[in-house]
């Protein structure tokens, strides 16, 4: 049984379409990563999938049990951690751990239990008796994680967990997630990074509330669309990058290039051969370290598929 499946999830406000079909599958234990520009439905279809705003049109199961007609039920099994998710900060994290397990109504035996569990589970044992606002970006987040998971649900709702927290916290976020869900949780997440979709098991890109792109990120990389017959993809590492790149991109044949890191990646004609670019770029001046094939990233792939997207947007409102 899936931990979360929808078949044509809709919502509209008024005539706007904020999600429109969106078809997701989402297996026990597997952390999901819901992506997409702002403004293309992410939070909605949370909010569907919690029980928080009704369902216009399709249908969508938590843990098995139909949203529309189990939403108490639902809300029982489910963790959500929403973007405006907020601690008390002069209360402590032990304090701010205790007014959300009565919010979920556990008994004063229960919570006790579950503020030592959730607190071990998220490195929080050593900070309980400090206040909640003196606590750094990451270690708010997980505090926040911590009230999600009082109760102990087996499906955990994160959107933009990491939105503002700086990339060691991020890290460490990520390791986390991932040592709950080895634990058996399973977690659907919303982000803006690629870095963090990589990272993802499975990952499903919303774009203009249409979902574009869902599978493995192996998968997705591997996509026809991605890969188009007739061209490939080069990474030239070169000593002066943007210089290289000015005049890497008059060369005949390059149908894109951008500067990812400390080399460029590029889009080619599939007969610019390593070596004949090498050519064409050292007539131009450019000196060159190296040249090799490279596969197509997470964010090559969603560049690809929402351009199409966008250019079939354009074409039905023409
Ligand atoms: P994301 O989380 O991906 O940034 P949202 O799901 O918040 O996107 O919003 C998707 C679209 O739906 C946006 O255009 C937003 O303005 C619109 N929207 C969201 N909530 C409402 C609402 N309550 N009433 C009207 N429009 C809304
Ligand atoms: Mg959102």
């Amino acid at each position: 049984m899936a931990a979360i499946r929808t078949e044509n999830l809709t919502r509209r406000f008024g005539d706007f379409t904020a999600v429109d079909r969106v078809n997701l599958r989402v297996e026990p234990g597997e952390v999901f990563g819901f992506l997409g520009p702002n403004g293309s439905g992410k939070t909605t279809v949370i909010k569907m999938l919690t029980g928080l705003l009704p369902i216009t049109a399709g249908d969508a199961w938590v843990d098995g049990l139909d949203v529309r007609t189990d939403a108490e039920r639902v809300r029982e099994r489910i963790g959500y951690m929403s973007q405006q998710f907020s601690l008390y900060d002069d209360l402590t994290v032990a304090e701010n751990l205790q007014f959300y397990g009565r919010i979920y109504g556990l008994t004063p035996a229960r919570l006790r239990e579950r503020l030592e569990a959730v607190a071990a589970l998220n490195g929080l044992s050593p900070f309980l008796g400090r206040q909640a606002g003196k606590l750094s970006g990451g270690f708010k987040q997980r505090l926040a994680l911590a009230c999600a998971m009082l109760h102990e649900p087996k499906i955990l709702f994160l959107d933009e967990p990491t939105a503002g927290i700086d990339p060691v916290a991020r890290r460490e976020l990520w390791d986390l997630l991932f040592e709950l869900s080895g634990q058996g949780i399973t977690f659907f997440v919303t982000t803006h990074y690629m870095d963090e979709a990589e990272r993802c098991s499975h990952v499903a890109y919303i774009y203009f509330s249409r979902l574009i792109a869902d599978g493995t990120p192996d998968a997705l990389k591997a996509l026809p669309e991605v890969n188009r017959p007739g061209t490939r993809r080069l990474e030239i590492t070169a000593p002066a990058l943007t210089r290289a790149l000015r005049l890497a991109r008059e060369v005949p044949g390059i149908r894109s290039a951008t500067i990812f890191g400390q080399a460029i990646h590029a889009l080619v004609d599939e007969a610019l051969d390593p070596a004949r670019l090498e050519s064409e770029l050292a007539r131009r001046g450019v000196a060159i370290a190296g040249i090799r094939p490279l596969a197509p990233s997470l964010e090559d792939v969603f560049v690809e598929l929402s351009t199409r997207r966008q250019a079939e947007r354009e074409e039905a409102h023409a």
